[in-house]
């Protein structure tokens, strides 16, 4: 049986012509910058994302870095984000000018700690108050801890910028007196950053991104960066970029948009049934140790986690060695990711080289993501546990 981590052929099947079609007609208009499918596409996030505005922008990347340019965050400023992440969460940091500050992350979830933002937002006031933003990484399509996280933000007045690439639609639940708000992502810290690169659980036809805000003026400072900075046009008060969405994918990803919630559901179902396989098996907490859907007491039933699953990470003791027979059994999976950044090779900075951050290290070195796709099927997930069977017990 073959079981690629990512087949995104039968979304296409299913939507072909409707994706012709939408191509087509961007084609055919000769308004091949911004527009009106840009536009349409904006709301529809924003409103999905429970945020005011949204605002198209050329990848999650550039999200990011536009994001930070809109807070003037440059040479001689801070920025507090964690070290188990995808580069460009750090990468752009580097780009403004800025550095990075890492705090470690929690073992349960594998987003930052609370507990150690705050020891890092204390310690950064007794050192001159550098630190300019705070970017949590909702990882793999579950929330940081934003309550704890936003609470700090007030509390130190820096502002959050939410890397959601992994996101779309995840939800964390704020406590209240005993009472439960779900709030989405992108719409808790100052903004959200957002990728629809093909891999995401809403991917386009080449790269996209987007910015949710409710903050007004902020949004304006960003429609402005994604264009150069101009305001009006060929007058420049700052200095942007051209961060622009294509209408191609604008449009394409408007067909997506309509069937994202019932792709969640099947990635949520995927889920539920790999932890049922996995008990079954044995393997459940030995040697295995699945991914932690923190928030199921709160509802009592996996499916309530608002976990989307833009992957589905195990941590395995031998998983080098794991990753080649699955392999070799025609099984994709991969490592998201095998090196911290703060080891990584273009931070030449000595700082960095004698920082530890123990849980995100051990996790460079034990997880792997397995397919999680919404067309999988349950044979395909069984295979697959299956196999990891026969790897750990030869059975
Ligand atoms: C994918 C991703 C990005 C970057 O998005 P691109 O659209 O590929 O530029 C940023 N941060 C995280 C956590 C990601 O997973």
């Amino acid at each position: 049986m073959n079981v690629p981590l990512l087949d995104l052929k039968p979304q296409l099947t299913l939507l072909r012509p409707q994706i012709i079609e939408a191509v087509t007609r961007v084609i055919d208009s000769t308004g091949y910058i911004l527009g009106r499918e840009v536009t349409v596409f904006e709301e529809k996030i924003a409103g999905y994302c429970d945020a005011a505005f949204g605002i198209g922008v050329s990848s999650g990347t550039d999200a990011l870095l536009a994001a930070l340019m809109s807070l003037d965050i440059g040479p001689g400023d801070l920025v507090l984000t964690t070290p188990y992440t995808f580069f460009a969460t750090m990468g752009t940091v580097l780009r403004t000018g800025a550095q990075p500050v890492f705090v470690d992350v929690e073992p349960e979830t594998l987003n930052i700690d609370p507990q150690a933002v705050a020891e890092a937002l204390e310690a950064d006031r007794k050192t001159g108050s550098r630190i300019k933003a705070i970017i949590p990484v909702h990882l793999y399509g579950q929330c940081a801890d934003m309550q704890r996280i936003l609470a700090l933000s007030q509390e130190y007045g820096i502002p959050v910028i939410e890397d959601a690439a992994q996101a779309i639609g995840a939800e964390f639940p704020f406590e209240q007196n005993g009472r439960i708000t779900w709030k989405r992502a992108g719409s808790m810290g100052l903004c959200g950053c957002f990728s629809f690169f093909p891999s995401k659980n809403l991917g386009g036809i080449g790269d996209g991104g987007m910015v949710t805000t409710s903050d007004i003026s902020f949004a304006e400072i960003l429609r402005s960066n994604r264009n150069h900075g101009a305001e009006p046009k060929y007058y420049h008060s700052r200095v942007g970029g051209n961060f622009r969405l294509d209408p191609i994918q604008a449009a394409v990803l408007a067909i997506k948009f309509d069937y994202l919630e019932e792709w969640h559901a099947a990635r949520r179902q995927n889920a539920a049934h790999y932890r049922q396989l996995f008990i079954d098996a044995g393997l459940a907490e030995a040697p295995v140790i699945l991914p932690r859907a923190i928030y199921a007491e709160v509802d009592g039933a996996e499916q309530h986690n608002h976990h989307i699953y833009n992957q589905f990470i195990i941590l395995v003791p031998r998983r080098d060695e794991l990753r080649q027979f699955l392999q070799e059994q025609s099984i994709g999976c991969e490592i998201y990711y095998p090196l911290c950044l703060h080891q990584q090779e273009c931070l030449k900075s000595e700082t960095y080289r004698h920082q530890s951050f123990p849980v995100s290290e051990k996790a460079a070195a034990t997880s792997l993501a397995l397919p999680i796709y919404p067309e999988l099927s349950y044979e395909q997930l069984a295979y697959v546990v299956t196999m990891i069977q026969r790897f750990y017990h030869g059975t």
